[in-house]
């Protein structure tokens, strides 16, 4: 029977939740068990698809083209051995939306639809479901306790504890234990407030996990746990760490993992953590830096770019290197000559995936800066469409653009996925389309590399499976075109031959990709993309 543990949060948002279950949820694949994770969202938006990265960070994609909130690239970067799926991560608006369709379906026989049980029980489904065929599965419950919105699914949690009893569910609350610097001390009432937030509601948390930017005593270790009826071995600290991924070491070191198996009576080997230990040991010893010019549009919060920044510190690791990542803002770029000393004094450039047509010219100015001055250039999705544009208009010379720019373009290099294939069967991209819905190429798809290209030597693979998030494709109408002038065409998609990636044959490292690589990036052996990109990137620094 698959173990759930619950894990909530309390006093703050923003205290690193997905990070420290994920924490958690490694320690225990590491002692052989098989462990999920599942986000539930309190919001109304049906998936965060549709959010705004300045809201809410990057939306993350799952193999089967599910459209996540960003904890979930933390859940596999985390866990080696489970991937995360549509089921894992619903949102109240998921949740409302299945319950309405029943209702008009007249599936509730007549009865009055209610919070509980009706909404409760499609959310206590989601969860079983979301658990089967592992032996642990960690539910984060997004918001903060007292939240008005998270109350549906806190009372279904309620309920499952009780279903589940004691030897299969567990409460884990995070908490913030402030450091008042005039009075020179950490504070642990808002600990104890925000368990008795818990306690009102019927949750009593079995471990709470106290954040802090500075040690805690022993005192208020005791303190807390007296206050909040949870046992002292249970309060975790988790002061500030100089990585996220020195945290499973931190908890592990508390024991407990040791704890949670007692608890649901599982007999396991002791948790081998080396691997994580060489990782952030290489992390936090790296003296080597080199710097990658990002350039896009949602700079002011790192957050847009999660896993993107993820995997080039993976990278770094990889290649002995720590990556500074300096942001350009795409936009600004058009015009700020002073900005443009960033790309000039960048060893590497990235244009990461966007959409719509703000910052595009600032993104195409640094990628000619790039492609002309030899500089090892990234572009994924959005920045290998703007890489093509850039080529066809001054390589080519034509008045190239995207049909998501410019619905009339005399050059359409990328297009609409309507009305792929003409008569002839070959691939035509109209340019008038205007049919956005249901047109997302979203998931993991297979690539078939072409031999001799740069691509398949990276990945020493002919077939590769990446994800995609993107409506735009390139128009097979100019391949001809590009690859006379230098441009190759390096992967195309084992199912409607769509072009996948380009790259320039006489440069020194030069690959844009549709799909993106960011998503499936691990800290145990980065991602041979990023691998081989920060490497040339330490190539161009000597
Ligand atoms: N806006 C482009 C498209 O829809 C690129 C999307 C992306 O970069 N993820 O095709």
């Amino acid at each position: 029977m698959t173990k759930f543990i619950f894990v909530t949060g309390g006093v703050v948002s923003s205290l690193g939740k997905g990070i420290t279950a994920a924490s958690v949820a490694a320690i225990l694949e590491a002692r052989g068990l098989k462990v999920t994770m599942t986000k539930m969202d309190p919001y109304i938006n049906i998936d965060p698809g549709t959010m705004s990265p300045f809201q809410h960070g990057e939306v993350f994609v799952t193999e089967d083209g599910a459209e996540t909130d960003l904890d979930l690239g933390y859940y596999e970067r985390f866990l080696r051995h489970s991937k995360m799926t549509q089921r894992n991560n619903f949102t109240s608006g998921r949740i409302y939306s299945a319950v309405i369709e029943k209702e008009r379906r007249g599936d509730y026989l007549g009865g009055t639809v209610q919070v509980i049980p009706h909404i409760t029980d499609e959310i206590k489904a989601r969860i079983r479901a979301s658990g089967e065929g592992y032996d642990i599965a960690m539910i984060e419950i997004g918001g903060t306790v007292g939240d008005i919105e998270s109350l549906p699914f806190m009372e279904a949690v309620r309920q499952m504890q009780v279903e589940l009893g004691r030897n299969n569910a567990m409460l884990m609350h995070l908490t913030l234990v402030p450091y008042i610097a005039s009075a020179g001390e950490s504070k642990t009432k808002p600990t104890q407030h925000s368990v008795k937030e818990l306690r009102s509601i019927g949750l009593q948390p079995d471990v709470l996990i106290c954040r802090s930017e500075h040690a805690i005593s022993d005192d208020n270790r005791l303190k807390i746990a007296s206050f909040t009826n949870v046992e002292q071995r249970a309060v975790i600290l988790c002061p500030d760490a100089k990585s996220i991924y020195q945290i499973p070491s931190i908890l592990h070191a508390q024991h407990l993992d040791d704890l949670i198996c007692e608890r649901f009576g599982l007999d396991t080997p002791e948790a081998d953590l080396s691997d994580w230990h060489q990782f952030t040991q290489a992390l936090l010893n790296t003296q080597e830096t080199v710097t990658v010019a990002m350039v896009g549009k949602y700079v002011e919060l790192p957050d847009a770019y999660k896993s993107i920044n993820e995997a080039l510190l993976h990278a770094g690791v990889a290649n002995n290197v720590k990556v500074n990542i300096d942001y350009v803002d795409a936009e600004k770029l058009e015009n700020d000559d002073s900005l443009f000393e960033h790309i000039k004094a960048a060893d590497a450039v990235l244009v990461p995936g966007g959409f719509g047509e703000r910052g595009t010219l600032g993104k195409m100015k640094a990628i000619r800066y790039a492609r002309e001055n030899n500089v090892p250039y990234l572009g994924i999705c959005l920045g290998m469409q703007l890489a093509v544009i850039e080529f066809a208009r001054n390589v080519l010379g034509l008045d190239a653009n995207s049909t998501e720019f410019d619905k009339k373009t005399k050059a359409p290099l990328i297009g609409l996925i309507t009305e792929w294939f003409d008569e002839k069967g070959e691939l035509q991209l109209r340019s008038d389309a205007s049919d956005l819905g249901g047109t997302m190429r979203l998931g993991a798809q297979k690539a078939e590399l072409v031999e001799d290209s740069k691509l398949r030597q990276i990945y020493g693979s002919p077939v590769i499976t990446e994800r995609h998030r993107h409506r735009y494709e390139m128009n097979g109408r100019y391949i001809e075109q590009l690859e006379n002038a230098g441009m190759k065409i390096s992967g195309y998609s084992a199912k409607q031959h769509l072009v996948e990636s380009v790259e320039i044959a006489n440069h020194p490292w030069y690959v844009a990709v549709q799909f993106h690589p960011e998503f499936t990036s691990q800290p145990r052996g980065g991602h041979p993309l990023f691998n081989s990109f920060v490497a040339a990137a330490k190539q161009t620094k000597k």
